[in-house]
């Protein structure tokens, strides 16, 4: 097994120049330009890791029987690389992505990366294309690692024999177009995400597609995104399309517990950690649809809010499920959403003091 990569540099002759470049980031959107060149290693039954290389970005060749586009066989991770008023860069909480990612590994039986690579992986693709990590307030380097079952074989008795692991980079503005604005939101009964058992904690592709349909309901019912609830009753909340959920009860804050069917957020668990320094007070629970509703009829439940990496917080304004709809407060970003929104990206954004040390150093 190889317990120390060293990656192959192959530059791109064809990088983007200067000028192409500030034309992306004058507005970058979310997830559709990507930077000059991307990471890959490979992984093989018997030799391990090996290949590592940052080459050109482009498209890849693949067997049609590949295993990944038949069972799905995949997992990602996502976090951010950000620009400090210094013009220095950095990832937030990278191990902690370096963790996921392999717990996500495990449950997709498919191989683990050392920490310590995943990590050099992201710092040697930042430091090749640091020129795209946006200087503009609020933008920030998405990066994308990801693994993929990569045999060219259909049996299905036995995970595949060969993976690659790649990491590519795009230029990302705010992830909801609206700004601050607060969301609405669909709570859906008839989909379910996730069950005990199932691949809820794992970030694999496969939860995201049999999501979009939810989503897409979500829209049609004019909601901005769709609320999972638990799989049996129907009842208890789980999380928000791609973030978790935070209910605030004046200054107490309770976020679902994990209990495998949500995906253990890196932005959520940094929530945890920072309330006791705001004054807040903030636990792991059981929040029910009846007990949101009628804390926000009685005026108990003052604020819910989104967590993750793409959007950092967003307020949730308003909520709608089959025979019941209601308003969060009035309806606008609450003081405690907007005090916890600031403090996380001051940190990110280097204006505050990192005393949790997670910001790690490109
Ligand atoms: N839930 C889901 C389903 C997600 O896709 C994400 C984004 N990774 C999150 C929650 C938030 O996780 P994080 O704070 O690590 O971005």
């Amino acid at each position: 097994m190889t317990t120390h990569l060293r990656f192959d540099v192959q530059l791109n002759p064809q990088a983007r120049s200067a000028a192409e470049r500030e034309q992306v980031l004058a507005s970058p959107g979310f997830g559709q330009v990507f930077t000059d060149h991307m990471i890959s290693i490979d992984w093989s039954e018997g030799e391990g890791w090996s290949g590592a290389k940052l080459q050109p970005y482009g498209p890849l060749v693949l067997d049609p029987a590949t295993s990944v586009f038949h069972y799905a066989q995949e997992l990602f991770e996502g976090l951010k690389a950000y620009r400090q008023p210094n013009g220095s860069i950095v990832a937030f909480r990278p191990y902690a992505n370096a963790a996921r990612f392999n717990q996500s590994a495990l449950r997709m039986a498919m191989p683990e990366l050392p920490e310590e690579t995943f990590v050099e992986s992201l710092e040697l693709l930042v430091q090749t294309d640091r020129d795209w990590v946006p200087t503009t307030e609020g933008h920030s380097l998405y990066l994308r690692p990801f693994m993929i079952a990569t045999q060219p074989a259909l049996g299905v008795n036995h995970p595949s024999r060969n993976y690659k692991y790649m990491v590519i980079a795009s230029p990302a503005a705010s992830y909801f177009t609206g700004g601050l604005k607060p969301v609405s939101v669909w709570l859906s009964t008839e989909y379910t995400r996730a069950a005990p058992g199932g691949t809820g904690f794992a970030k694999c592709g496969g939860n995201y597609a049999a999501a979009f349909v939810a989503q897409r309901q979500a829209v049609e019912e004019g909601c901005d995104q769709v609320v999972w609830l638990d799989a049996f009753e129907h009842r208890w909340v789980e999380e928000m399309g791609g973030m978790n959920l935070f209910f605030v009860f004046g200054d107490r804050l309770v976020t679902p517990a994990l209990t495998g069917t949500l995906l253990p957020g890196i932005t959520r668990d940094s929530i945890l950690s920072l309330a006791a320094e705001l004054g807040y007070t903030a636990e792991e629970g059981k929040i029910s649809i009846e007990e949101w509703q009628a804390g926000c009829e009685s005026g108990e439940l003052t604020e819910v809010f989104a967590c993750g990496t793409a959007a950092v917080v967003t307020p949730v304004g308003s909520v709608k499920g089959v025979d019941r709809s209601w308003t969060v407060g009035d309806g606008t970003p609450g003081p405690v959403t907007m005090k916890i929104r600031e403090e996380l990206v001051g940190i990110q954004y280097g204006s505050r003091p990192d005393a949790h040390h997670w910001i790690h150093k490109i």
